[in-house]
């Protein structure tokens, strides 16, 4: 699909489609990919809380793996994550390694 020029846009860019923000994968912005580390996860959900994307998918009150589709890797999960004993459960690493 081509995409839309300014000019292709409504007034304002007002959305009049509720939901349409599903159909852009911003995962494809990212640089650095968060990487969950279970063993080190004691599932207190901060990192799901904080996730400006909602790509954290969470299952019956517990965190599951991420939603690369829509993780845009900004780091906050690994910041915030407290992990276990010091050791985070999300490290972030280079796309693509
Ligand atoms: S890196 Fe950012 S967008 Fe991706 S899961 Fe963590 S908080 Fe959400
Ligand atoms: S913030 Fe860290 S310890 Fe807490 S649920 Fe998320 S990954 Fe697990």
């Amino acid at each position: 699909m081509k995409p839309k020029g300014w000019k292709d846009l409504p007034p304002g860019s007002v959305i009049t489609r509720p939901g349409s923000a599903t159909e852009f994968k911003t995962g494809s912005w990212r640089t650095f990919r968060p990487v969950w580390v279970p063993e080190n996860c004691i599932q207190c959900l901060f990192c799901w809380m904080y996730c400006p994307d909602m790509a954290i998918k969470v299952k019956d009150g517990k965190r599951e793996e991420f939603d690369y589709d829509y993780c845009k890797g900004c780091g906050i999960c690994a910041r915030e994550c407290p992990g276990k004993k010091g050791q985070k459960a999300i490290i972030m690493v280079e796309e693509g390694k």
